[in-house]
């Protein structure tokens, strides 16, 4: 027991000892008068003395009660106050109780009082933190968005509400795929991402580069996206989102790009006709022609090959950009197709004093391709290797049977892609920092590549260390296993379109 309460216990201790003694005293005072001066029958002195302690102890013993009971109904009223129960309570006053242990008790009851002006303190503090950092999220000019582990949108701040140009009820507390539209180019989404952040195969911080966030009325904005995943937060926060606007700047590589995709189209007649004069000149001249003249005529024949290349890149980035390239997936031959493909590239490596060595597995399966897209990946795979390899090492071409699809790997030993940038070629215009300047090209092949390969239902892969070299691989289906698809049975083809921006959310319903 609190030693302080000691006094208190004494007291009431002493008085029940009191209590007990002067009932008892009364009963035989009532009993001694009864039978010698009332000279009532013992029997009935007895029951009377017997009747006078009991009553006599019910009074005092109240008395006692209701004295050990004050200092508990004073701590319970200062407690009622102190937690602002019920105002209404009397306060608790000194000459409420007696004297043991009065002033720890008045003490305590003080302190009890005053448990409310604590709590009300405290939860100001908290409010005025709360208001604070309300305050600074809503100074940041990146918009912010919180969004719950049932995807309902718990926070937005200002910016974040200007952005999305609605008005803040339908934007906070909405499902957060209702009131951002977003696509993503390429196949990596926000949605698939938190997916596999959530089961544990992916990070928890992820950063997209343009992203569209598609408004009404066809009006679009672009912007990076950094989204940060929290597991089992006590607040159900799980996502958090920052937007990075680039509108403007991604805006102007779009307008760049459809400039020279109608510059480019215009390119292609001229260089048809050119071509077919170099290949006219090629049979026909070949004989009369010195070796110097030779070369000449190889490099006019590699550098119009590779304008033509060119040509048909930008024209199929730009169609990606309006989700409308269409392959044709036919059933063809794979060794034919790629051995064709290499020979076409055969003249501008050994141009650059290189060779490519073909290594195609017999036998393989037919393969269900767009042909003319595939020569085009090959074409940026081995115009890539040609440029990025500064020795005179072979490039190697490599096609086998893995897991189920046909995977062909190109090989080369140049100059590699530092780790840090690898994740990024397949990028739309990424150019990794070193080679930008010192070697020509647009960041548009690996794009148009992985958006071909996407849509024959194949991956595209790179491996590569720097100064050491890279592979790049990728696959194509067999045919067998796509043709329960055709259903143009006349054409024997499957129409499949290659997306350049897939939406963020497969149910979403706007
Ligand atoms: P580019 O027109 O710049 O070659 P790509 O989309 O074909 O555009 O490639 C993107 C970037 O990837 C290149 O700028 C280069 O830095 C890197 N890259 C691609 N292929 C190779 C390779 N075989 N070796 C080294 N770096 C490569």
């Amino acid at each position: 027991m609190i030693t302080y309460l000691q006094p208190l216990r004494e007291s009431i201790w002493l008085k029940i000892i009191l209590v007990t003694l002067f009932s008892l005293l009364s009963g035989v005072i009532a009993y001694v008068i009864l039978t010698k001066y009332i000279t009532v029958s013992p029997y009935v002195a007895a029951c009377s003395s017997l009747a006078i302690t009991f009553i006599v102890s019910v009074i005092i013993s109240k008395r006692v009660a209701d004295q050990a009971m004050a200092s508990t109904n004073l701590l319970v009223r200062a407690l009622i106050i102190g937690l602002d129960d019920s105002p209404e309570i009397e306060k608790p006053d000194a000459k409420d109780i007696i004297k043991p242990s009065r002033e720890y008790l008045i003490k305590l009851a003080e302190r009890a009082m005053d448990i409310n002006v604590a709590i009300k303190s405290t939860n100001q503090a908290g409010l005025s933190k709360m208001h604070f950092y309300q305050a600074v999220a809503d100074s940041i000019a990146v918009p912010i968005i919180v969004v719950s582990s049932k995807q309902i949108i718990t926070y937005a701040n200002n910016a974040a509400i200007k952005y999305l140009e609605l008005s803040p009820e339908k934007i906070i507390g909405q499902y957060f795929y209702d009131a951002c539209n977003l696509s993503f180019v390429g196949g990596s989404t926000l949605e698939s991402w938190l997916e596999s952040a959530k089961d544990g195969s992916n990070k928890q911080n992820e950063i997209w580069e343009r992203v569209r966030l598609n408004l009404a009325e066809d009006k679009r904005k672009q912007f990076d996206l950094a989204a940060h995943y929290i597991k089992d937060s006590d607040k159900d926060i799980e996502l958090t989102l920052a937007f990075f606007d680039r509108t403007l700047h991604y805006e102007r590589d779009d307008h760049d790009l459809s400039f020279v995709s109608l510059a480019v189209h215009e390119l292609r007649t001229p260089l048809t006709i050119m071509r077919g004069y170099i290949e006219v000149f090629e049979d026909e001249l070949t004989e009369s022609l010195n070796s110097e003249q030779t070369e000449f005529m190889h490099n006019m024949s590699a550098s119009a090959q590779q304008l033509a290349a060119f040509v048909s890149s930008i024209l199929n980035v730009a169609r990606i950009e309006e989700n409308a390239l269409y392959l044709h997936l036919k059933e063809e031959n794979i060794k034919k197709v790629l051995e064709e493909a290499c020979k076409n590239m055969q003249l501008r490596a050994r141009v650059h004093d290189k060779n490519i060595v073909v290594n195609i597995d017999d036998n393989l399966p037919t393969v269900g391709i767009d042909k003319v897209s595939i020569f085009e990946v090959m074409n940026n795979l081995i115009d890539n290797a040609i440029k990025y390899t500064h020795t005179k090492e072979d490039i190697t071409v490599k096609t086998t049977l893995k897991d189920g699809m046909i995977e062909t790997t190109v090989s080369d030993n140049g100059i590699g892609i530092a780790s840090n940038v690898i994740g990024h070629v397949f990028d739309k215009f990424y150019r990794a920092h070193k080679s930008k300047n010192s070697i020509g090209g647009t960041g548009l092949g690996l794009y148009l590549s992985k958006a071909i390969i996407d849509a024959h239902g194949g991956t595209i892969w790179v491996k590569s260390k720097e100064d050491q070299g890279s592979t790049f691989g990728f696959t194509v289906p067999i045919y067998s296993d796509i043709a329960s698809q055709i259903k143009d049975s006349q054409n024997k083809e499957i129409v499949r379109g290659a997306h350049g921006w897939i939406k963020n959310h497969t149910l979403y319903r706007g």
